[in-house]
């Protein structure tokens, strides 16, 4: 609230890229009930860099598919840029979701034997297509990750390296204020880790809140992450 009071509280423009309160998920698997993630409160403002790190198995996936509004908690809200997508119908929560979040799955989720440049646009599919303007900025953000020149090659013919900046592309074709990733310098060599890890800081170095689960430390411990979030057991170990 603003100190003369006089203004809306919940401004959106002021509001934090996300506000998740008591957010749990609990998994029912035969007879037996797994709290990947238990009680998680959390509040990221926008504009920093986020790691959730901890042991496989810790919920950190679960967090951020949760974090993402992109997996509903059983339990808890999470609100992006102050609009609460917990409550929402599923095709509401993807409209929000799709202009506010860029996600990059672990497993990545390109599609073989398209070009780099199909998988990039295929966010725009389900809005229509692509538009020049979303061609021009794939293009752009190829060029920038240093893939240009790979636009028109099958996805399958990339590197490792090559790949995770393909999807991270995707990610951000429709230019999402708040950039998820998963697990994103696994499988990597040290100089495409590196690479990844230069890539997410300079994204929030743009305004971007970026928030990356990981085990790996070459990207938790690089002095560029502006906090660490330590998970066990589905829990906030420590912040
Ligand atoms: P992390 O990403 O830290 O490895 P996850 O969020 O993937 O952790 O998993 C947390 C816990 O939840 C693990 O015990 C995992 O086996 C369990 N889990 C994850 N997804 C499911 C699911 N779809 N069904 C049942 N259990 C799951
Ligand atoms: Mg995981």
């Amino acid at each position: 609230m603003s100190a003369d009071g006089g203004e809306a509280r919940d401004d959106a423009a002021d509001a934090p890229a996300i506000a998740a309160e008591g957010l749990r998920k609990r998994y029912v698997d035969g007879s037996r009930r797994i709290d990947a993630v238990a009680d998680v409160t959390l509040t990221v403002p926008r504009g920093q860099l986020w790691v959730l790190r901890g042991p496989s198995g810790s919920g950190k996936t679960t967090l951020l598919g949760m974090l993402g509004g992109m997996l509903v908690p059983s339990r808890g809200s999470v609100a992006l840029m102050g609009d609460d997508v917990t409550h929402l119908r599923d095709h509401h929560r993807t409209e929000v979701r799709r202009h506010r979040v860029g996600f990059v799955f672990q497993e990545l989720s390109l599609v073989s034997r398209m070009s780099v440049r199909e998988n990039v646009l295929l966010p725009l599919v389900p809005l229509g297509g692509a538009t020049k303007a979303h061609e021009r900025r794939a293009e752009a953000l190829l060029e920038r990750f240093g893939i240009g020149d790979r636009a028109d090659s099958p996805v399958e013919s990339l590197s490792g390296g090559q790949r995770q900046r393909a999807a991270l592309a995707r990610g951000l074709v429709l230019d999402p204020p708040l950039v998820l990733l998963d697990e994103p310098t696994a499988h990597l060599d040290t100089d495409n880790a590196l690479e990844v890890v230069a890539l997410l800081a300079e994204l929030r170095d743009d305004g971007r809140t970026v928030i990356a689960a990981t085990h790996d430390p070459r990207l938790a411990d690089d002095a560029r992450v502006d906090r660490v979030i330590r998970m066990r057991d589905g829990r906030v170990e420590e912040a």
